[in-house]
């Protein structure tokens, strides 16, 4: 059946462009999804959309073909707080060697226990979200959410999704949460307004509030509303990947929830790394030094 016939949709790119840019050996997108599928894994019921099946053969195709090694997994707002999907994909990423080539990170009911969370670590999660956009969450309550955040297992950080608007509202919480802090695209700025518009001037602040906020240089397709090349997108972001070297992320955000009105091209996308990071070092930093230092410090500590 079609997508139409379903309600299911559609939102990411039928057949993604080789991009033109060769990451790195060992590259990480760290920012990305997994749908289901929903015959194993159904949907939660609070959804705020039903996507088609993505599930991780896909997922580790596209990571082949883009050139990148690993991925760092985000639960799904359609799987609600039930992890199991992506504990699937992350546990069928294993390589031959027996490395998890895919971390992930959770999103719980702020009254799980000790002992699920201990086993969310075990399946690969390293950190949990919390979402703040109104239109994919029914409510977000702070002060269970932050009870949470002071019992994650060693090691783990939290993921925060906001748009611009909220940010200052957010100080509070988020200058109580004990844990490292990630910043999906850098709080949604508005890029339009170039590199020291307000929002990404308001943004700069918060990251030298504390130097344990990192952030994901992610969605030109969700910031810049002129559209591929991202012109807009690439002058404003540039800046600050340069300013916070050693705290950035990088990620396709495949299979784009909710964007299947202006679906991106996945190599497009990648074609977007040397604009924001026109260096090796730099490069190096935002592929692999830093998602490593979050997702696999075992290899890296000496
Ligand atoms: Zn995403």
């Amino acid at each position: 059946m079609s997508a139409k016939e379903t309600g299911r949709i559609v939102s990411w790119h039928g057949n993604p462009s080789k991009p033109l840019y060769t990451p790195p050996p060992g590259a990480i997108d760290a920012h990305c999804h997994v749908f289901g599928p929903m015959a194993d894994f159904p949907f939660s019921a609070k959804a705020k959309y039903l996507p088609q099946d993505a599930g991780p053969d896909m997922l580790f195709a596209l990571r082949d073909h883009l050139g990148f090694a690993r991925n760092v997994i985000v639960q799904a707002s359609c799987h609600g707080t039930d992890n199991a999907a992506t504990l699937d994909a992350i546990a069928k990423s294993n390589g031959p060697d027996g490395i998890q080539r895919a971390r992930g990170v959770a999103v719980v009911d702020p009254a799980i226990s000790d002992a699920e969370l201990a086993a969310l670590h075990d399946g690969g999660m390293r950190g949990i979200r919390f979402n703040f956009l109104k239109r994919l969450v029914d409510d977000a309550p702070k002060d269970k959410f932050l009870e949470v955040a002071q019992r994650l297992p060693a090691g783990w950080h939290v993921v925060i999704y906001f748009e611009a608007d909220i940010l200052e509202e957010l100080r509070p919480f988020m200058d109580a949460i004990p844990v490292p802090l990630v910043i999906d695209h850098m709080g949604r700025p508005d890029v339009t307004q170039g590199p020291d518009g307000a929002e990404m001037k308001a943004f700069r602040a918060f990251l030298d509030s504390r130097d344990d906020i990192w952030f994901k240089a992610t969605c030109p397709d969700r910031l810049d509303p002129n559209g591929d090349p991202w012109n807009s997108f690439a002058d404003a972001v540039a800046p600050l990947v340069a300013d916070y070297q050693d705290r950035v992320l990088w990620g396709t955000d495949w299979p784009h929830p909710n964007m299947q009105d202006a679906i991106p091209d996945d190599g497009h996308l990648v074609d977007m790394i040397p604009r924001i990071a026109p260096t090796a070092d730099l490069q190096r930093k935002l592929l692999i030094n830093n998602p490593m230092r979050l997702y696999w410090p075992e290899e890296i500590s000496a």
